[in-house]
């Protein structure tokens, strides 16, 4: 999608700091951290939200959790524990319409989450 923010970042138009890549996913650190670790993980092809999701996207979905948990690893923060979260749509507080997995780490979590 063309003016799509993470798509500029998937095709390289705008930078990002990536963290991890591979053929369907890309991660990233969060311009606006709210946790001393906060990265998001996008698939790079373009879906807005997770109500676009479809069955064809199931081995997609498990790629962004598996790019969390490598990430997580490599940063040295799986075993204390990290926080993935993916808002849909705007009561949620999704702010960026194409799919991205938050990953938060390094403070004690909230429960329930603001
Ligand atoms: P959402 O509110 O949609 O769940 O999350 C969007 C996330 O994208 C926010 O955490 C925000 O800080 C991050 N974000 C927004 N613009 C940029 C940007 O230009 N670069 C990076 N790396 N992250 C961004
Ligand atoms: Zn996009």
């Amino acid at each position: 999608m063309t003016d799509c923010l993470f798509c500029k970042m998937v095709s390289a138009e705008i930078k990002a700091d990536v963290v991890y890549e591979n053929d369907n996913v890309l991660a990233f650190q969060d311009i606006n951290p709210q946790a001393p670790v906060h990265f998001l993980v996008v698939p790079k092809r373009h879906i807005s939200t997770i109500n676009d999701l479809t069955d064809a996207d199931t081995e997609l979905v498990g790629q962004l959790f598996l790019a969390a948990k490598e990430v997580a690893t490599k940063l040295g923060v799986a075993e204390e524990g990290y926080r993935t979260v993916m808002n849909c749509n705007a009561l949620a507080g999704q702010s960026v319409f194409h799919i991205h997995l938050h990953v938060l780490a390094g403070r004690p979590m909230l429960w329930p989450p603001g």
